[in-house]
């Protein structure tokens, strides 16, 4: 018997005891095609050699260094790295161990940053329904899925959720792309009239909105009317790329697609690909002034923030997309991904959408395909596709999520950006059998 404490008790997952590229093996020889990279993790694949070697150099130099007394010179060259590829004036880079950890640490600089102004009246967090932010209890209370927040209500901390930007769902007959990209913003603006401008602090969404949409991309426009609402009311944008992020969409930073720069960023996931835990929090160089000219201390801080083994993790990662030139390679991918989906399962009666950008598709499941009516969630369908999916050895993130109050299915695909094109016939196929078996 098993003494680990699994994510679902009633599976006993297999052993995984190696990785090789796009694949996964297990104790029994099993091989699984990483048609997911865990979730939306492993970009450069499983056993990538530079990776591997920048963190047994940097073991040999120095394992660990508290920050409270040393900072380490991976830490520091991964900050200037990023920086130096951040869009707009993001200039300080605050590392911590994964995802939940920067949108927590952000949602705390965000009423932080009030506080130094003096401004303490602004503690409201706006963020969007159908969106992830992590598990802890500020950033559970900052996402919209209800399935992880249903348990935990009571100590969930009071903030907005408004509509998410959903084309497919809500975008209205007759209305442009672009039209509608500014009423899903102008939500934001209601928002903040109805609860009063002078008590928000921030606003928080997901570029690409990841585990509980299924890639769901903004429509045109979106983000740079939600920019100029921020702006002309003084409130903080804050951005979690922790699955978008990392060069996931065919930019380094999903935002930038979006040409707009928010005040906070968070990243992890495909910062670290899998071979360290890392995330981090970058901030623009007013919201860093405000706390190092005010009281000079972020409240907030954990153990292992800028670990140097996770940092030279980190910095390997990030110089192994730029420099390797991944970035047209996941435009491309991406593009023939899509187009591949669209061949296989465009006319799917039960797929309602297949949308994404990058190596981040996304698959809408759907019970009627002219009402766009989901499914039971009685029939649990998202862990059904999983399960089958497994079975033929491919690791796929199927979700359910909520569209507006009901149920709804999802398939989540984010290869590693080294997916050939053999490999990426195959995940469809073998999604294809998984589909075919249950829906
Ligand atoms: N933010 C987003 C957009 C995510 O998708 C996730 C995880 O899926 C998180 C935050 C939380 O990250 P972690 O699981 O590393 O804590």
């Amino acid at each position: 018997m098993s003494h680990v404490f699994p994510r679902n008790c009633h599976v006993q997952p297999p052993i995984a005891v190696g990785g090789e590229g796009v694949w996964l093996i297990d104790s029994e020889g099993r091989r699984y095609l990483d048609g997911s990279g865990g979730a939306a993790v492993s970009c450069l694949g499983h056993g990538d050699e530079q990776v591997i070697e920048a963190i047994k150099a940097q073991l040999d130099k120095l394992a660990f260094a508290h920050t409270g007394f040393l900072t380490s010179e991976p830490a520091e060259a991964l900050a200037d790295l990023l920086v130096a590829h951040a869009p707009g004036d993001l200039d300080r880079v605050y590392f911590v161990s994964g995802g939940s950890e920067a949108t927590e640490a952000a949602i705390k600089l965000a009423r932080q940053y009030w506080v130094e102004k003096g401004q303490s009246q602004r503690s409201r967090l706006i963020a969007r329904r159908q969106s992830y932010h992590g598990n802890t209890i500020g950033a559970l209370s900052a996402g919209g899925n209800e399935w992880r927040r249903q348990q935990f209500g009571p100590l969930l901390l009071d903030m907005s959720h408004i509509e998410p930007c959903y084309e497919y769902r809500n975008r209205e007959e007759g209305e442009t792309p672009e039209e509608y990209g500014i009423r899903a913003a102008e939500a934001l603006r209601e928002e903040i009239e109805q609860v009063g401008p002078e008590t928000v602090m921030a606003f928080m969404a997901e570029p690409v909105v990841g585990a509980t949409a299924g890639a769901l991309p903004p429509a045109p426009g979106y983000f740079k009317h939600i920019r100029k609402i921020c702006d002309e009311y003084g409130i903080l944008l804050i951005l979690d790329e922790v699955m978008c992020g990392m060069g996931r969409t065919g930019t380094l930073f999903a935002c930038e697609q979006d040409d707009i720069a928010p005040d906070i960023l968070c990243i992890a996931k495909g910062l670290g690909a899998g071979y360290q835990p890392i995330g981090a929090m970058l901030c623009s160089a007013s919201v860093y002034d405000a706390v190092a000219r005010g009281s000079g201390f972020f409240q907030h801080g954990h153990t292992y923030i800028g670990h140097p083994v996770a940092t030279a993790a980190g910095l390997a990662v990030v110089s192994a997309i730029l420099d390797r030139g991944l970035l047209p390679q996941v435009q491309a991918k991406g593009t023939a991904l899509q187009q591949a989906l669209e061949a296989r399962f465009g006319q799917h009666p039960h797929v309602g959408d297949i949308r994404g950008r990058g190596l981040f598709r996304g698959i809408e499941i759907v019970a009627d395909r002219a009402t766009k009516a989901p499914f039971d969630p009685a029939l649990k369908l998202a862990a059904k596709l999983k399960k089958a999916a497994f079975a033929r050895g491919l690791i796929c993130y199927p979700m359910s999520g909520t569209i507006d109050g009901q149920h709804g299915d999802h398939i989540l695909l984010a290869p590693p950006f080294i997916i050939s094109e053999d490999e990426m016939g195959q995940l469809i196929e073998k999604l294809a059998g998984a589909m075919d078996e249950v829906l």
